[in-house]
């Protein structure tokens, strides 16, 4: 059974940090016209409130989302586009809920692929938790372009690939809650590459103090995977409420060419603000060799 809820971590900054990446890679998909497909292989609730229930107990977004709020008052095209990007869509994307809207209300990532979707495209949300289905399917009930699936993602993932559009952005965020996440995050992945070797994939892994579990080696190994383009950027933020937890980092198989430039220019923004003296953030650019097929 699982017990992972994310409400207790929304916002925090692995939370952010994973949002502003998101965000960019789902502006880049809408620079072409033809259509494409989301899929939000670990959907969690859609959207938090940060103020009350589960998020207010702990309170780890104060860490996070609480801390950009402050540049909150800042044109957003004043900040590194990375960041900026994110703040305009995070606000943008609560209007209508029936909520205090952002930052009162934490957007989820469903919540932020629905805010890029346009009409033509498609999102497909899956989600394990009872709960969280029901309040995912409470907030999507009748918008037409999501489809949400209340089933194993790491076997069900396979069943939407190659996608008719055959254009699609494959974001995994897992809980890790089990230790079988790992290698089926991996099984995963193979299993998708081998159908669809050209979509965008992000994916999403802890990076543990002292247990052995994620980090450096899972990272590496996600990193060998697949040999065309693709890097992984980590982000040590030290978020002491979260035990064990020192970082995060994201495998993104072929990223958009427009990322590189746009982590170099903001993540340096985001490790001082998470961790003001501590901030530390990598990033490793691996380039297809030339045999590769090339991702659009
Ligand atoms: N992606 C969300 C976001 O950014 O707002 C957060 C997701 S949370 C880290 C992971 C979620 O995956 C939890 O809500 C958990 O219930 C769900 N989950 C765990 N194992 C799953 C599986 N095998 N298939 C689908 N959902 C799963």
């Amino acid at each position: 059974m699982l017990s992972y809820r994310h409400a207790f971590h929304a916002g925090n900054p692995p939370d952010v940090f994973k949002h502003c990446i998101l965000v960019h890679c789902l502006d880049h998909l809408r620079r072409k016209e033809r259509p494409f497909l989301v899929v939000d292989t670990h959907a969690g609730a859609g959207s938090y409130a940060l103020e009350t229930g589960y998020a207010a107990q702990n309170r780890e977004w104060e860490g996070g989302i609480g801390r950009l709020r402050r540049l909150e008052k800042i044109a957003p095209e004043a900040l590194p586009p990375l960041v900026g990007r994110y703040l305009e869509a995070a606000s943008s994307c609560l209007t209508g809920a029936a909520d205090k809207g952002f930052p009162a209300t934490y957007p989820g990532s469903p919540s932020l692929i629905h805010r890029f979707l346009r009409e033509r495209d498609r999102g497909v949300f899956f989600e394990l938790h009872p709960t969280d289905f029901a309040l995912l399917e409470e907030q999507f009930k009748g918008k037409k372009r999501i489809t949400l699936r209340k089933e194993d993602s790491f076997t069900g993932l396979k069943s939407l690939l190659p996608p008719p559009e055959r254009r699609a952005c494959v974001f995994m965020d897992p809980s890790y809650e089990l230790e079988e996440d790992y290698p089926a995050v991996k099984t995963a992945l193979e299993e998708a590459l081998r159908r669809f070797s050209t979509g965008l994939y992000i994916t999403w892994y802890p990076l543990l103090a002292g247990t052995g579990k994620g980090g450096a080696d899972f990272a590496d190994s996600l990193m060998a995977l697949y040999g065309g383009n693709r890097c992984r950027v980590e982000l040590r933020h030290g978020c002491e409420r979260q035990r064990g937890l020192r970082g995060s980092g994201l495998i993104i198989y072929n990223p958009p060419w427009t990322l590189k430039a746009a982590l170099e220019e903001g993540m340096d923004n985001l490790a001082e603000l998470f961790t003001p003296n501590r901030g530390m953030w990598e990033l490793a650019w691996q380039a297809a060799s030339a045999k590769t097929e090339r991702a659009e």
